[in-house]
């Protein structure tokens, strides 16, 4: 139970809370899917969410724009025009049966916060922008964050000919939605970004067991993802045990081993999907495929996680008489977080907690990868988890609390605002 106020600062955040979330319900509503939300790249989906999200930056007071890359940016000017920009953002575009507030919940509570600072957008150092990313899941062409590699400049001229489900290709879609895929390096914003900041739900449970609302992010982490194929014998089922090279009973024992050699090592690793050949009932399988995905909160801790988990398939191999084959897939470094963005948003979230009552905040590392991850190639980045229920995301039952949107919001504008008396007393001549 809390007690709202009817007045003041408390009851305008407490609005601004309630209406953010009225938001997230009226983009979920804008879906592919009949049986869930599911808004991927280049969509008529992402071009009705953003045509709404359009509306609300310039309601907000920002100028409005799409990029190159079907990214829609709002611009605040600061104490004069042209100044390097903060952004702010995160994605509108989501996975499959999605909840309501991955990515959505950065990209509104940046548009609200812009919204408070647009009156006194003359006293700012930089320029103010709110960045809805069009691809962070990758879910449609099956690489993350076109979207903020646009930004970052680090589009790879590769990636034109990725295709989707129905085989259209990254080409064809940028055409459909009427960009010039000529015109990508347009969307390249490096040099005019003073920095970056996302909000962004925490996809786990650690903010919900401390009973915090906010906490700040170290990093995020390094990853990799690859194939294992355990090649043995296709035999028929009559075959006795001592004579089987059985690939999937090998693969099997290889899940059990990867996840017990990872969570030794405080890595997280991941097997989503295995595919069995021939596949037949009465078959001893011949090969088994599985998939790995592992990660960790530096690449060395990464990496000697996965000399540990090869060591174990080896092993595996030689007792079954079984090879096994692997083949890279993805390999991304650690993303480390700006230490003054962290040092700025553990002030911000600081100054919200009661007088007296402000403890430890949080340091966590993400798991999961972020717009941040790419925009880090142009700019420093910083982030801000918000508890959400249970830790749960990429599911329906994603859950926020109205007191967390309000801290979140309250938490991002602060943040904003010990940036820019920073900037504003290192820079007098605000150049
Ligand atoms: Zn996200």
């Amino acid at each position: 139970m809390t007690t709202e106020a009817t007045t003041g600062p408390l009851a305008d955040a407490t609005r601004d809370a309630r209406e953010l979330l009225a938001r997230c319900d009226e983009l979920a509503a804008i879906s592919s899917s009949t049986t869930g939300i599911e808004r991927v790249y280049l969509s008529p989906q992402h071009a009705e969410a953003h045509a709404r999200a359009a509306e609300w930056m310039a309601e907000a007071g920002m100028a409005v724009r799409q990029d190159a890359a079907g990214n829609l940016v709002g611009r605040l000017e600061g104490g004069r025009p042209g100044l390097p920009a903060l952004l702010l953002g995160s994605h509108l575009d989501t996975v499959p049966a999605a909840g309501r507030y991955d990515g959505i919940l950065g990209v509104l509570s940046a548009i609200a916060v812009v919204r408070r600072l647009a009156p006194r957008a003359a006293t700012l150092p930089f320029a103010v922008e709110v960045v809805a990313f069009g691809d962070e899941e990758g879910t449609r062409f099956g690489t993350t964050l076109l979207g903020s590699a646009a930004v970052a400049g680090a589009w790879r001229d590769e990636w034109w000919d990725l295709t989707d489900r129905d085989g259209v290709t990254l080409r064809a879609a940028f055409e459909r939605f009427g960009l010039d895929p000529a015109r990508i390096g347009e969307a390249n914003r490096d040099g005019e970004v003073f920095a970056y900041l996302e909000t962004h739900i925490e996809q786990g449970p650690r903010l919900e067991d401390l009973g915090l609302p906010l906490g700040v992010v170290t990093g995020i982490a390094a990853a990799r993802r690859m194939s294992l194929t355990f090649h043995g014998e296709a035999r028929h089922c009559a075959t006795p045990y001592d004579r089987r090279h059985d690939a999937l009973l090998g693969a099997a024992e290889a899940v059990v081993a990867i996840e017990s050699a990872a969570r030794s090592l405080g890595a997280m690793a991941t097997v989503g999907r295995i595919e069995v050949a021939p596949g037949a009932v009465n078959v001893i399988p011949g090969t088994a495929t599985l998939s790995l995905d592992l990660r960790a909160e530096t690449d060395e801790s990464r990496d000697a996680a996965l000399d540990a988990i090869l060591k174990r398939l080896a092993e595996i191999c030689a007792e079954l008489g079984l090879t096994l084959e692997r083949h890279d897939t993805h390999r991304a470094p650690a993303v480390l977080c700006d230490a003054r963005l962290q040092e700025a948003i553990a002030e911000a979230v600081g100054s919200l907690a009661p007088e007296g009552a402000a403890g430890p905040i949080p340091r966590l590392f993400s798991v999961a990868g972020h717009d941040a991850m790419a925009v880090a190639g142009i700019a420093p980045v910083g982030m801000t988890f918000v508890r959400c229920e249970g830790g749960i995301s990429h599911h329906a039952d994603e859950a926020v609390t109205l007191e967390d949107v309000v801290a979140a919001v309250d938490a991002l504008e602060r943040t904003v605002e010990v940036l820019a008396c920073a900037q504003a007393s290192s820079s007098p001549r605000s150049s």
